[in-house]
């Protein structure tokens, strides 16, 4: 299970300044390539070999410099029921802030380790004023300037150090991870208790002793899934967390954690920015999706009705346009297991071991056909292709000219997969590389 770690502070401490030094911008070319775009708020990073989640909580409130004191403890409360450790940063420059010791009053009476540091320390001089935090009860302090990086690596060292790695699930490894994400209201909660009963509830509440209360297992009907908790689904979202940030944040550690996610959605509503913005954390994590739209019963139908709502929402996931749909009432169990039947295929889909040898001789009589079209008169080769052992479908063709390889060749290419390895509707990734 990967880490999260969350950035939390008041405005124009630095936040996003540190959040793109530690998220690597590798991750950013990758993504804007394959038609996600980048998350300035939530990316990957890696320290020491382990890679963690990072996210920014300010980064939708930028620029406020009169942010209000409910705002910034919104925030850091959401932090702390969503991450597992946590970067205090304050400003060297300004020294203590009244919101600095709102900040770190609700830290103190927290158990997640926290890290006070003191950003704009862009000289050694500087460091002897950061004395002054701390009063603010938090123990150490880590010097650093996000903005020429010096200090980051004694504070990722440590950061890594603490982290909780790795629970022993009781459950094997080949039972599909299954997770609903979306904002609040849509009915997440009615479909889970649909699937396992209304007593199910109660049983999570208690155990979160252990890591493995994150899933609890679903064994009927002929399915078998480990559904993915989450703290949105839990905890009932306050009526005020209706924005893009808030049920944003709340599904990261589901989706990080499951194979196959229904991004439920409101029909009455339709696809907004915020279900697109859970839609892209998904693709980002390479998930498979199954796009459900809820409470199909609210709506009055006509024979074009479902035509008109898939195409709106494939308008807004474009490229992505395979992506399943489905329409559901919970209400009135509705095509609920047809959702779980969809889920299933995916994962098995997504699951796919293609040998090599198929591999190659399905894809090079193909590139035969229609080979890469040379550049500056220099000849493109591809000369063999292997999949990646990943939990998606992920290739690596080795060529002589990898960088000659243009985004539209790659869609080529990418269409050829999806049509002869049946993996439509699925992320997947291709590399190239030398050889
Ligand atoms: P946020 O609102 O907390 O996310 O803060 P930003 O990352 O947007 O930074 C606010 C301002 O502080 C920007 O003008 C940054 O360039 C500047 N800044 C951030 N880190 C440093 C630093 O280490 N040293 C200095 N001198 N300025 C910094
Ligand atoms: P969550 O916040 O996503 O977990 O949403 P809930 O499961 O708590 O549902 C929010 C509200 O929508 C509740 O009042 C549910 O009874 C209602 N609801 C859920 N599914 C449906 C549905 O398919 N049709 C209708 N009409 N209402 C639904």
């Amino acid at each position: 299970m990967k880490n999260i770690l969350a950035i939390v502070g008041r405005p124009n401490v630095g936040k996003s300044t540190l959040f793109n030094r530690l998220v690597e911008s590798r991750q950013a070319i990758v993504e804007e390539s394959s038609g996600v775009t980048r998350d300035r708020h939530y990316g990957t990073s890696i320290w020491n070999g382990k890679e963690f989640s990072v996210i920014d909580t300010g980064g939708y409130v930028r620029g406020s410099d009169d942010i209000f004191e409910g705002e910034i403890r919104k925030q850091v409360d959401l932090a702390i029921d969503e991450a597992d450790s946590i970067v205090f940063v304050v400003d060297v420059n300004t020294g203590v802030h009244p919101l600095d010791e709102e900040v770190a009053d609700i830290l103190r009476r927290q158990d997640k380790p926290v890290y006070l540091v003191a950003n704009k320390v862009d000289n050694t001089q500087k460091g002897f004023s950061s004395h002054d935090f701390y009063s603010l009860g938090l123990g150490d302090i880590y010097n650093i300037s996000a903005m020429n990086g010096s200090g980051t690596g004694d504070l990722l060292d440590a950061i890594v150090k603490d982290f909780v790695f790795e629970f022993e699930s009781m459950y094997p490894d080949d039972i599909p991870k299954l997770a609903v994400v979306g904002r609040p209201n849509v009915g997440k909660s009615s479909l889970i208790n649909a699937l396992l009963g209304e007593e199910r509830n109660i049983v999570t509440n208690i155990a979160g002793t252990t890591r493995d209360s994150l899933y609890t297992r679903y064994n009927s009907f002929g399915f078998d899934f480990l559904l993915v908790d989450t703290a949105g689904i839990r905890k009932k979202a306050r009526a005020k967390e209706n924005i893009e940030f808030y049920s944003t944040m709340r599904s990261i550690r589901a989706i990080e954690n499951s194979d196959v996610i229904l991004l439920m959605i409101d029909a009455q509503n339709g696809f907004e920015a915020q279900d697109l913005a859970i839609f892209q954390i998904a693709q980002r994590n390479k998930k498979g999706i199954v796009i459900v739209v809820n409470k199909w019963d609210t709506i009055d139908k006509d024979t074009h009705t479902t035509k008109i709502f898939t195409e709106q929402i494939h308008n807004r996931i474009a490229p992505f346009t395979d992506v399943p749909i489905l329409f559901t009432s919970v209400l009135n169990k509705q095509r609920l297991l047809r959702a779980l039947d969809i889920a299933k295929d995916i994962y098995e889909r997504r699951s796919i071991k293609i040998t090599t040898s198929t591999l190659n001789n399905i894809l090079q009589e193909e590139i035969e056909k229609y080979p890469p079209p040379a550049i500056k008169g220099k000849y493109i080769k591809i000369k063999y292709i292997t999949q990646l052992p990943l939990a998606y479908p992920a290739f690596v063709f080795f060529c002589n000219l990898p960088q000659y390889i243009k985004p539209p060749y790659k869609r080529f290419l990418e269409n050829k997969l999806r049509q002869h390895f049946n993996l439509t509707g699925l992320p997947i990734e291709l590399f190239f590389r030398g050889k």
